[in-house]
């Protein structure tokens, strides 16, 4: 099957209108094909390169539409840097229909019901980033959107400066978030949100349905997806930057990829969005960030769900949900594969170590997969040695306790620490080359986002080292 062959159905319109607005997408002037994930091709069920689709810039400019799609944007509220604003919805997305499981969504293709202010558009700049972020996301083995398609063109986008448009075609398993649940909450639609937690039911998690308690258990499976996938983000220093309750998905995937970014050094208190001036969104509060938002997910939900059974849920199974994958992806990552009661100070002595030596995250765990008791490696990347010379003596002593050899070890560690990580200033570099027309780093950049861990010894440039300048900077949330 080709892509233009896709017949796709559109169940979220079997919902009542409140829940979306039909709208047609506007296409942008002159479309070209700048890249398609062969990756997220498969999970569509493809065959044949889909690159050689004629229809594929259409179907992502909204001129051609494939089977049974219907093109709509879906409503929702949520609380933006703690704040809630009853209506916001896909002010520049518009979804085309579900196929395979997945929903196909058109992110900058214009104006909807929704926009408000906004113009409908997503710049190139953010469209590359969230187009290599979906794939990298996955690449790391990480719950998140994926990103088929992107297009670029001739339309003029006003930003902070002429930009131009860009369309990203993005899959998800589901586009319903926490602030979906907020918008009926809010109005006092509580059919609504049995409704829709019906469909949430039935489109992410059909094991539980006609179960007794479904709904609370529904909100226990949300909690749990949510807290691993925060757990898996703090483990790669993956920092969002905009977790409002509306960037949230009901599956606890990661979504709208906008000012995110890796850490370089590792500096626990990064914050990574411009306009974040209180720091909401830094780095180490993204737990307790996605802990306050199930906090207003249970109040949404209180119409159907025991609030205060909602909130023991909450307590109970956030914390031990997050800690046990947080610290079991830790200590893969530190080649610790036997139990020991003295690793949990091990660890917390590595991040404090970590901050004060001054030292690339990324570049410290791919360093550490290939150490063999030698320090110069690791010590040659810190700014100030001493502290991680400290640590690596006690670590040197933890690994008398391992059983698995020296080769297996880094075998293993090699298997989790990635080489390649999207970061900024890499990106960046794409995009410059991009606003020039030359496409060909992203190419270069979407086979080591999905395959982070090999050494694509070809691809080395991808990985240098961040420049001083550059190093956690902050970016603009305008995209
Ligand atoms: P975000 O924080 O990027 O996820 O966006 C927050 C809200 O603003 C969502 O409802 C978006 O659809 C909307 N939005 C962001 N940018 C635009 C735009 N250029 N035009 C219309 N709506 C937008
Ligand atoms: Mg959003």
């Amino acid at each position: 099957m080709k892509f233009s062959q896709l017949k796709l159905t559109t169940p979220y319109l079997n919902l009542d209108s409140l829940f979306f607005d039909e709208v047609e997408p506007s296409p942008l002037k002159k479309p070209f094909l700048i890249s398609a994930s062969k990756e997220a091709a498969k999970l569509l069920g493809l065959e044949g390169d889909i690159h050689l689709d004629e229809k594929l810039v259409d179907i992502v400019n909204g001129t051609h539409k494939l089977e049974g799609s219907k093109t709509f944007a879906m409503c929702y509220a949520g609380h933006q840097f703690g704040y809630f604003v009853p209506r916001l919805g896909d002010g520049r997305a518009i979804n085309l229909g579900k196929v395979n499981g997945l929903n196909l969504q058109l992110k900058g293709a214009g104006q909807t019901l929704y926009s408000r202010q906004g113009d409908g558009r997503a710049v190139l700049r953010s469209s590359i980033r969230e187009y290599l972020m979906s794939e990298a996301m996955h690449g790391l083995g990480i719950q998140t959107s994926r990103a088929l398609a992107l297009i670029g063109s001739d339309t003029d986008v006003a930003r902070e400066r002429w930009e131009k448009g860009a369309i990203v075609l993005r899959l998800s398993p589901t586009w319903v978030r926490f602030g979906t649940f907020e918008y009926f909450n809010a109005k006092g639609e509580h059919q609504k949100i049995q409704k829709l937690a019906d469909y949430v039911i039935d489109e992410s998690f059909p094991h539980l349905k006609n179960q007794e308690g479904m709904y609370l258990k529904l909100y226990e499976e949300i909690v749990k997806n949510t807290a691993k996938t925060i757990a898996l983000w703090q483990s790669v220093g993956f920092n969002h930057g905009v977790m409002n309750t509306d960037n949230m998905s009901i599956d606890g995937r990661t979504i709208d990829y906008g000012p995110f970014a890796f850490l370089d050094d590792y500096e626990s208190d990064y914050v990574c969005n411009h306009t974040d001036v209180e720091g909401r969104y830094s780095f180490k509060n993204q737990p307790g960030i996605a802990h306050w938002n199930l906090h207003q997910l249970a109040k949404a939900l209180s119409s159907i769900v025991n609030y205060e059974a909602a909130l023991e849920v909450l307590d109970e199974s956030f914390g031990a949900t997050y800690e046990e994958q947080y610290l079991s992806s830790m200590y893969k990552k530190m080649g610790l594969f036997e139990q020991d009661e003295k690793d949990i100070e091990l660890f917390k002595w590595m991040l404090g170590a970590l901050e004060s030596a001054t030292i690339d995250y990324t570049l410290f765990f791919r360093t550490l997969s290939h150490y063999d008791g030698d320090k110069k490696a690791l010590l040659e990347i810190a700014v100030f040695q001493t502290p991680l010379k400290e640590w690596l003596e006690a670590y040197d002593e933890r690994l008398q306790k391992e059983s698995v050899s020296k080769q297996d070890r880094h075998q293993k560690m090699l298997a989790v620490n990635p080489k390649y990580i999207l970061k900024n200033h890499i990106l960046q570099e794409a995009i410059n080359k991009a606003n020039v027309s030359d496409f060909s780093m992203i190419e270069d950049l979407l086979t080591v986002a999905l395959n982070p861990f090999a050494e694509h010894e070809e691809l080395n440039y991808l990985s240098k080292s961040t420049p001083q300048r550059a190093k956690n900077i902050k970016l603009s949330c305008s995209s």
